[in-house]
Formats: structure tokens, sequence, C-alpha cells
């Protein structure tokens, strides 16, 4: 996955998709929350996770909504324990197969 240059944000930095969070996610997670649905907080947009502009060269990463560029999501994997902020996300919808 090739890093891609951020279009239309102040800073430029590189970001990557939400397809990144697959792997942190699997440890946390039974269900691949890639193709949840999260909507922003920030402006309301609905998508799947896979869509988020996802930065990894912080501390930890942070996903930014790709439509209003907020931060919907950030997630640092510490030794021990990992912590997931989701204050930017109101509501995620995660696909589950039928009963
Ligand atoms: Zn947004």
């Amino acid at each position: 996955m090739r890093p891609t240059q951020a279009a239309g944000t102040t800073t430029g930095e590189a970001f990557q998709d939400g397809n990144v969070l697959a792997g942190p996610f699997r440890e946390f997670f039974t269900t691949d929350l890639t193709t949840a649905t999260g909507t922003c907080a920030a402006c309301g947009r609905a998508g799947p996770l896979a869509e988020l502009r996802v930065y990894t060269h912080a501390p930890g990463m942070v996903a930014r909504c790709p439509e209003c560029d907020a931060v919907v999501m950030r997630m640092v994997r510490g030794p021990e324990a990992a912590w997931l902020d989701m204050r930017g996300t109101t509501a995620l919808r995660i696909p589950l197969p039928g009963e």
C-alpha cells in the first residue's frame, strides 16, 4: 500500500486508506471493522472505515474523515494495552452474518 498525498489539507502529510486499520483491529475484534460504516461527529458523513484517511506516522494511528478532515478515530498500541479514542465517531454500523 503506497501512502497518498493528502489533497486539500493544509498539512500536506501522506496518509493511507482505512484498510491499514485492519491489522490492529484484527487483534481486538473478531469482526472485520474496515467494512463497518462510521458516522462522522463533525459533518455527519457515513461511510466505510476503509475510506478513512489514516495517518500512521503519529504516535499510533490517526484516522480522519475524507469529507471534512476531522479526526474520527485515534488508536495507540502499547506493550500491554491498546487505546481506541472514537469521540469523533457518533455511530458505527457493523455488518454481521444473519442469524
Ligand atoms: Zn466529517
